[in-house]
This record gives structure tokens, C-alpha cells and sequence, in this order.
């Protein structure tokens, strides 16, 4: 199977060959259609899997129809538990979201100023890829609007909780519009994670990889 039988737009098949991707990976291969057909996903995928193109390719396609929602703010959000995987999730999005250049992604993660995110926040924004700690700081100061919210990406989720974000998320997954698609991502589902994703997703699809 390649990723022509995927049915991703255009844009995103020719970031793909670009890149010099082939064949979808065993998580590419399961997430995709899933998420594409609109499911809420629970995905067991470790670093390394692909999971990046597994949540990003099913958004940028959500992302390629024009949001029916008036406002500035983001149309998928992404949670990492990290400022350095924000930033390979940042880098990834621009890869495969080469052919739309009008794309507007923001990261906002803690150690470099606000300067610059503040001035981002304040211009129109398709994707927020971001650090639990970051966003609530940027929220709190009334910067943030979630009500154009489509898509809800927790990368990593068992690590977010285990770096104690579980209070962070939670006032971030209250903040956003209950109709959203949620995209979790974790190594294990036990414990903590698993009842926060019983409450953050609704009929999920389950992928084990
Ligand atoms: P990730 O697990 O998302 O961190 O991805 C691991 C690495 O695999 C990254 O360097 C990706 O660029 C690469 N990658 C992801 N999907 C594919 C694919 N289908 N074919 C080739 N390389 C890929």
C-alpha cells in the first residue's frame, strides 16, 4: 500500500513524494483513515512509529477545506510534553504542509521570550503546536481563542502526566469547543492516561501498533 491509497489530497501526496515517503507506516496506515473518516483516535505509538504524519496529514487535509467559523484562532492544537518535540512537530508540519503556503503554524514553548508568541497571537492562526505550561501562561492572559477548535492532538499523553500537566490539561481540553476531533497518542494507556482520555474522546478508535 502507498499513500496515494490513502486518499490525502494533493498538496499533501506531493509533500510526501517530496520528502521521499513511500509507504505508510503500520500507525500511518491504521490512524489515517480513522481520522480521516472524523473518528476520535487512542493510538499506542512510540517515538519513532511515524506518529507525527500519522496526526498531522489527517489535520492539514481538515485544515485544506476553509473553516466555516469567523475568528483568528487556531484550527488544531497540539500538545507535546516537550519544548524539543514541539519543535520537531513544528518542523514536521511545515514538511508536509509545504504546498500550502498560506498555512500559519505557532509554537509556543517555555525558554525563549514572549515577545515574539505574543506578536504571533496576535495575527490569524491555522495550527498551535505547544507545550502545556506555555499555552496556560499565554491563556491566562486572555490571548488564546479556541472557538474555531477543530482538531485536539495529545502527543505523548503518559508523558504529559507524568511531567504533572494533568491540571494544565484540563483546563486547556475545558477551553475548547466540545465538537472537536481529538487525536490521543501514547506509549500506555493505564492509569491516569487512560481515564483522561475516556473524558477527553468520544467513541475513539483504538490502534495498537
Ligand atoms: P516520528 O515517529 O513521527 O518521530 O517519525 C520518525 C521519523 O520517520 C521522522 O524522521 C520522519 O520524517 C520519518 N517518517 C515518518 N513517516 C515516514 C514514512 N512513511 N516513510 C519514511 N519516513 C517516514
Amino acid at each position: 500500500l502507498h499513500f496515494t491509497d490513502l486518499h490525502l489530497d494533493k498538496p499533501l501526496t506531493d509533500a510526501l513524494l517530496e520528502a521521499g515517503y513511500d509507504t505508510p507506516t503500520p500507525v500511518q496506515l491504521q490512524t489515517i483513515p480513522q481520522a480521516l473518516q472524523g473518528h476520535d483516535l487512542m493510538a499506542s505509538a512510540q517515538t519513532g512509529s511515524g506518529k507525527t504524519a500519522a496526526f498531522l496529514l489527517p489535520t492539514l487535509q481538515k485544515l485544506l477545506q476553509r473553516s466555516d467559523k469567523p475568528g483568528k484562532g487556531p484550527r488544531a492544537l497540539v500538545l507535546t510534553p516537550t519544548r524539543e518535540l514541539a519543535q520537531q512537530v513544528e518542523k514536521s508540519a511545515q514538511v508536509y504542509g509545504k504546498n500550502m503556503p498560506w498555512l500559519r503554524t505557532v509554537t509556543l514553548v517555555g525558554g525563549t521570550s514572549f515577545g515574539q508568541q505574543i506578536r504571533a497571537l496576535g495575527r490569524p492562526i491555522d495550527i498551535i503546536v505547544a507545550t502545556p505550561g506555555r499555552l496556560m501562561d499565554h491563556m491566562r492572559q486572555g490571548r488564546i481563542d479556541f472557538s474555531r477548535l477543530e482538531v485536539l492532538i495529545l502527543d505523548e499523553a503518559d508523558r504529559m502526566l507524568d511531567m504533572g500537566f494533568i491540571d494544565d490539561i484540563e483546563t486547556i481540553v475545558a477551553a475548547t469547543p466540545a465538537e472537536r476531533q481529538t487525536l490521543l497518542f501514547s506509549a500506555t494507556w493505564d492509569g491516569i492516561v487512560g481515564k483522561l482520555a475516556q473524558r477527553l474522546t468520544r467513541n475513539p478508535q483504538k490502534i495498537e501498533v
